[in-house]
């Protein structure tokens, strides 16, 4: 039998694969995409009916996303053409991305997969975990112990650790912890989820768990921007998710965050060495914002705030290079402040 006349109908590449031209260019070894290029150059040396048994089952892999013995990890990026072409829209930017928010110890995630991904996505890793008297780190001894675990794994090509910061939750975040730990964070991210409704700052409310809705939004609004500039002018790297608002008044978006409210905001990120956070899981912020920061000259980071192992829908990354024009020259490394 002549199997390289049978080799031109085996029905590959499956739909799930990349066009050609949108595969990254740069050759990455020992990554699952070349697993799968070994794959079905095994697969089409078989006789047809057994080679199209294999692509059919590959191809029903990759599309529902499952993990075969031979799959990817849950913790890749998918395979799919949108992620290709999204990332193909950054290389056009000239964007290598770093997601900084990767929160590990939460969900099953951890630095070795986040050093696994990165290296077979083309997407580096920084990691984070939350810090705060409610929360995992909430005192010395275990951010110490947090610090030496991630720092623990190492990138197998560079022998470097990942950069290691914390997303902080108290307000007083900066008195709480020992000199000598805040010296050894990479970065300190913080997000404006979380407000104290007391002048002290006590008695906490998380935003995205408010049972009641708020009733007079503007009169809510003056607090909650308010919090939103001590937040920034705190000794912070990143602010993830600017302009974030809870469930009952995010309709009202537009009003609420005029053009001078987010002029005043950007402004002060720009005078304080702060990112703006550009976050895969969040509505927020929207394009505007993201705009009008780009034409006064802040600086971006990329986040996606996982929840488990399981890698984040991008498309709001690209989206907002996209639309709003951003390069390399947009995106910052964050900045050490202690
Ligand atoms: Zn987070």
């Amino acid at each position: 039998m002549d199997n390289t006349a049978t080799m031109r109908i085996v029905p590959f590449p499956p739909a799930a694969l990349p066009p050609r031209n949108i595969i990254p260019q740069t050759p990455e070894p020992n990554t699952h995409a070349a697993m799968f290029q070994n794959t079905v150059r095994k697969i089409t040396r078989l006789p047809i009916f057994a080679a199209a048994v294999a692509a059919a089952a590959v191809a029903a892999a990759i599309a529902t996303g499952c993990s075969t013995s031979d799959g990817p990890p849950p913790w890749y990026y998918p395979n799919t053409e949108e992620h290709h072409a999204g990332m193909h829209t950054l290389r056009e930017h000239h964007i290598r991305p770093t997601d900084w928010h990767v929160h590990i110890f939460r969900g099953g995630m951890t630095p070795e997969k986040a050093i696994e991904r990165a290296s077979h996505s083309g997407i580096r890793s920084a990691v984070v975990e939350n810090h705060g008297v409610e929360w995992p780190l909430s005192d010395d001894a275990k951010l110490r112990d947090y610090i030496a675990k991630a720092r623990a794994a190492k990138d197998p090509f560079t022998r470097k650790p990942l950069p290691v910061g914390i997303q902080v939750n108290d307000r007083d975040w900066h008195k709480q912890i020992a000199p000598e730990l805040l010296a050894q964070l990479d970065y300190v991210l913080a997000d404006t989820m979380i407000m104290g409704v007391t002048p002290d700052g006590k008695r906490q409310q998380r935003l995205w768990q408010l049972k009641e809705p708020i009733r007079d939004a503007d009169a809510w609004f003056e607090k909650y921007f308010a919090h939103c500039l001590r937040v920034v002018n705190e000794p912070i790297s990143i602010l993830a998710n600017p302009t974030y608002l809870p469930d009952s008044v995010a309709a009202q978006y537009d009003r609420l965050w005029t053009p001078e409210r987010m002029t005043t905001l950007i402004e002060a990120a720009k005078r304080n060495n702060v990112a703006i956070e550009i976050q895969a899981a969040s509505p927020f912020p929207k394009i505007a914002f993201i705009k009008l920061a780009k034409k006064l000259g802040a600086k971006f980071t990329f986040g996606t705030n996982n929840f488990t192992d399981k890698p984040q829908n991008l498309s709001a990354w690209f989206r907002a290079v996209e639309e709003a024009g951003l390069t390399a020259n947009d995106f910052m490394i964050p900045q050490k402040k202690f």
